[in-house]
């Protein structure tokens, strides 16, 4: 560090806050990725071939930028199914313009336990497989088409100011899907595109955990050899750990009754649920790396009743697959007592729905390769990439587990995500675009 710290004040003199942040992240990169500097000597140079796409690309920013406008405008929040659908069919054209076949995978209705009345049910918009068979290392590109904004979120705009974007999904993962489409248009500019074994799997349902799509993923990932995800590469960094994902929906039945005239037959829902959002909330473990979120609640009927009804959408990380079942039979203990009577009388009950929809993703030899390439390949092209962890997961993480090497940060460069201040790096969409066309073009001649 003190090291650093020299060459930073001899920096700071002059250079610009822009160098500035790009030498931090330098620093960071090559701090957390010790191998990536070994790689970059044995990684070839960028070959004439490869500096074509890379021109090409320079001149299409104006191309995706207008495209990522377009589609940031419409609406795919992941219940919006015609949105989701719209976006689908952008996709399917572009792709089949490539020379891709496409092949429509079903969505599923997914029912939910819920208070009477709610109604919870996840109805989930089609998948979309695109095929391109060719010889070499197959490929199996991944991108969601939904965002976590539904129709009535007041955040619904793209808007760009200089070299910053805004707008839902403009990192996560809008700009990445167009990154991945770019990076295939400019190698087939050079006829580099259909000799290449390709697969791309746009799921509808990934921020409501893929429970739908899962299967597909899943199935795909062992008939491939690499798996590259276009979620957004952040603060400029690739992630190379994940934490694993839980969630949980718990509804507790009582007994309604007056609140004034007979207040002691009723059995609370809302009281019993109370009771069971504090056990569960003491199940985060910051050591461990356990955290629980009771993220939503619902329930009751009116002031002056005793609430018949309660619900829960409980949120879980962990570090270690089995941290992971442990916290199910923990929910599974406490979804079955009761806590708020001394005595149970049997009027209150508990539904529940758990899934680990996301296992950790756990490094591998492979997908450290895989990683280790990509930031050598990245710096070639001027672009420093860090390295880092995540607590949040992707579909990278299931691929992963069914063990397909994946890397799942490729897409443009941005931060804010699921909130109203996401924003993107309007140069990144360009310079990853052009990253993934030299990873996918010596990934598959491997
Ligand atoms: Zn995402």
């Amino acid at each position: 560090m003190k090291n650093n710290n020299i060459v930073w004040s001899a920096l700071s003199t002059f250079a610009t806050p822009s160098t500035l942040l790009a030498f931090t992240f330098f620093l960071i990169g090559s701090s957390l990725s010790a191998t990536a500097t070994a790689q970059e000597n044995i990684e070839p140079l960028i070959s004439a071939e490869e500096s074509q796409f890379n021109d090409w690309l320079d001149d299409q920013e104006e191309e995706m930028l207008s495209m990522l406008e377009t589609i940031t405008n419409i609406n795919t929040g992941s219940l919006n199914k015609a949105g989701v659908n719209e976006l689908a069919s952008i996709f399917s054209r572009e792709l089949r313009q490539l020379g891709f076949s496409i092949s429509t995978l079903p969505g599923d209705q997914i029912d939910m336990p819920s208070c009477p009345g709610s109604d919870y049910t996840v109805d989930v918009a089609d998948h979309v497989l695109a095929r391109s068979p060719g010889s070499g290392k197959k490929l199996l590109l991944m991108g969601h088409l939904d965002t976590v904004f539904p129709p009535d979120s007041p955040f619904q705009e793209f808007r760009r100011e200089g070299d910053t974007m805004y707008g839902p999904g403009v990192s996560d993962m809008k700009g990445g899907l167009v990154v991945m489409l770019y990076a295939l248009k400019a190698l087939n500019e050079f006829d580099a595109l259909d000799t290449k074994d390709l697969s791309i799997l746009l799921n509808s349902d990934e921020e409501m955990g893929s429970l739908s799509s899962r299967k597909y993923l899943e199935e795909q990932a062992p008939q491939h050899d690499y798996g590259l995800v276009y979620e957004s590469s952040g603060n400029e960094r690739l992630v190379r750990q994940r934490k694993g994902l839980g969630q949980a929906r718990f509804v507790v039945h009582g007994k309604a009754s007056h609140a004034g005239g007979a207040h002691e037959i009723g059995r609370s829902a809302i009281k019993e649920l109370a009771y069971k959002i504090v056990e569960i909330e003491r199940m985060t473990d910051y050591e461990s790396g356990v955290t629980v979120n009771v993220g939503v609640v619902s329930g009751g009927e009116a002031r002056n009743t005793i609430a018949p009804c309660a619900e829960a959408l409980v949120d879980l990380r962990y570090p270690e697959p089995q941290q992971g079942l442990d916290a199910v039979d923990q929910f599974e203990d406490i979804f079955g007592n009761v806590f708020s009577y001394a005595v149970d009388s049997g009027e209150l009950s508990t539904e529940s729905w758990t899934n680990l929809h996301r296992p950790p993703k756990i490094p591998t030899e492979e997908s450290d390769y895989l990683l280790d390439k990509t930031i050598s390949i990245g710096r070639l092209l001027g672009q420093n990439l860090g390295v880092g962890d995540s607590g949040g997961g992707t579909d990278g993480s299931l691929t992963q587990a069914a063990g397909l090497p994946t890397l799942d940060s490729l897409g443009s460069a941005g931060t804010g995500a699921h909130s109203n201040r996401e924003q993107g790096r309007v140069s990144s969409l360009v310079e990853r675009a052009k990253l993934s066309a030299v990873l996918i073009h010596r990934l598959s001649q491997e």
